[in-house]
């Protein structure tokens, strides 16, 4: 428990700092972007447009590592609506398989017949994301990432299951502690971001792996019918 208060303790700090300055940094860069792409579009000299496009693909990286601290800053849900899961995974399936396909990895997408829940759609989005992008990555050319929900004694569940390299138990002990990675170039931010957002939901994110691959799954309870006014 004391290791759970010190976690959420170092995820409001981070999050308030966050949110402080995450909005004012992304307007000027939201300009300079701007700028960038209308010289990419005016220059014909096709190495130096090589330069702007990589410009302008390490600003949105440097845009979507501030939306991930700033999804860390937020303690509720401001979204929530009563939908389908399965809706929000169609849709971002084709995105998915995209990414996939560019590394030769295969996606399988098996959609339970679970009822509508109360969720963030954009959150549930990101959650997915950052849980494929991770499965992805954990794997080599060939694999298969298998993206599922699922009703199972009372409670829904999203689930992402690869076959990579899986996790060593020291290792699963410090996921979500914001900032940690193993990856050269990674943030470290993708899982905090991922508890944070089950929490909001209060979902639970649960890890199991071993050699042959891991799943991640996100327990959520069913609606309550007391509440049909949600
Ligand atoms: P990042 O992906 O930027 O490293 P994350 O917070 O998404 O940050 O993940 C933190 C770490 O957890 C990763 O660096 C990796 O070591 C481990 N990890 C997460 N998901 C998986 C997975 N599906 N398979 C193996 N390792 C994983
Ligand atoms: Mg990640």
């Amino acid at each position: 428990l004391e290791q759970e208060i010190a976690r959420l303790d170092r995820l409001n700090l981070i999050g308030e700092m966050a949110a402080g300055i995450g909005h004012e940094i992304r307007n000027p860069m939201t300009t300079v972007r701007g700028f960038l792409q209308m010289m990419a579009e005016k220059n014909d000299c096709l190495k130096y447009k090589q330069y702007y496009d990589l410009m302008i693909e390490e600003l949105d990286r440097a845009n979507s590592i501030i939306t991930e601290y700033l999804s860390l800053a937020k303690n509720k849900c401001v979204n929530l609506k009563i939908q389908s899961l399965n809706q929000i995974l169609d849709v971002l399936y084709p995105l998915i398989q995209a990414t996939a396909m560019r590394e030769d990895k295969f996606i399988v997408l098996s959609l339970g017949d679970v009822p509508n829940l109360l969720l963030d759609e954009k959150e549930i989005r990101q959650l997915i994301l950052n849980l494929s992008r991770n499965g992805l990555e954990a794997m080599s050319p060939g694999g298969k990432l298998i993206i599922k929900t699922m009703t199972c004694s009372g409670k829904v569940a999203l689930v992402v299951q690869d076959e990579g390299s899986g996790i060593r138990p020291e290792i699963i002990k410090k996921l979500g502690t914001p900032f940690f990675t193993t990856k050269n170039n990674g943030t470290g931010l993708g899982l905090s971001v991922c508890y944070s957002i089950a929490n909001r939901h209060k979902a639970t994110l649960k890890v199991e792996s071993n050699n042959m691959g891991t799943t991640f799954s996100v327990w959520f309870n069913q609606n309550q019918p007391e509440f049909p006014h949600l």
